[in-house]
């Protein structure tokens, strides 16, 4: 057995490092929380990485929740929105003393859980994140579909399809649009609209949520109701566009149980065929998942260099 690749991810939450073999076996999961500032954050990754792979010997990628511009090379879309405008991949690679590989978190989702996770068995794969943010990557015959410009598959902030009139505009969302699917679907969504239904005293997380819901409460299953609605309607516009077979859930929302009951039904009535064909299904690796995706953007990985 030979440990071959690293793979980070970074999110709001922290970051995680897994250390696979060569056949995809998991060796190390190691978790830090995400310091505020760039150079703080490329010491933390620095530093996490010499934790899993201290003989720094491993091939080393990192997920982003955002993309590395064609041309200026530098950060965008990211919703850790410290690093936007950075030139990330030579600050990193000086940080860490190591060659890296860049993607974003919604293509390392889908390429790791196509390639042995809940997706294996698919042709085309669709990976959504449920989490602080929403974002979207798209796995094509084993390939990513990174796209023309690195933004292949940003479902997240394609607007919510087929919106009810109380639904127009919608929230304004960090990159400058309103209603975006971001402003919908996200966890932090969720829970804002509990909010506007529910006029809490103190904020109510998601977990909460689905516990007054199961209690009977009635802002709590509205708040879940349109939670599943909205998610459908903008699954539904993405199986019009690529009918994936399979569809893996991952972020806080795949935890979700209800959405693998209801789902398929509030996509169906959008469908321009007889009903989506895709399986709906929550991501194999749970919260390694963007991490061993991270760690696959080397071995003959076809995913274009960020
Ligand atoms: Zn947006």
């Amino acid at each position: 057995m030979s440990l071959l690749q690293l793979g980070l991810s970074l999110d709001r939450s922290g970051i995680t490092a897994a250390v696979l073999d060569a056949e995809g076996r998991q060796h190390r999961l190691e978790r830090a929380p995400v310091p505020t500032g760039y150079a703080a954050l490329l010491a933390a990754v620095a530093e996490l990485a010499d934790r899993a792979d201290p003989t720094r010997t491993l091939s080393f990628g990192l997920a982003i929740p955002g993309s590395i511009a064609p041309l200026s090379r530098r950060v965008r879309n990211c919703n850790l929105v410290h690093l936007n405008g950075h030139d990330l991949h030579p600050d990193l690679e000086a940080a860490t003393g190591r060659k890296v590989r860049l993607g974003n978190d919604a293509d390392c989702l889908a390429l790791s859980e196509a390639r042995d996770g809940a997706g294996r068995f698919g042709r085309v794969v669709f990976g959504v994140i449920l989490g602080a943010g929403v974002g979207g990557g798209v796995m094509i015959d084993g390939l990513p579909l990174t796209g023309a410009g690195g933004s292949g598959g940003e479902w997240g902030h394609s607007p919510l399809p087929w919106p009810r009139p109380e639904e127009v505009p919608g929230p304004r969302c960090w990159c400058g649009l309103e209603g975006c699917m971001e402003q919908w679907v996200s966890i932090p969504a969720l829970e804002r609209d509990h909010h506007r239904l529910a006029r809490p005293a103190r904020p109510v997380r998601l977990p909460e949520i689905v516990r007054q819901a199961n209690d009977g409460a009635a802002a709590a299953r509205s708040a879940l109701e349109n939670y599943v609605n909205r998610l459908g309607r903008g699954l539904a516009a993405l199986c019009n566009l690529i009918d994936p077979e399979v569809i893996v859930l991952g972020g806080e929302g795949a935890d979700l149980g209800l959405l693998y009951d209801q789902l398929p039904d509030a996509i169906a009535p959008y469908v321009i065929s007889d009903g989506s064909s895709a399986v709906l299904v929550k991501a194999a690796h749970g919260t390694a998942s963007i991490a061993r995706g991270a760690a696959w953007l080397w071995p003959g990985a076809a995913m274009a260099q960020a």
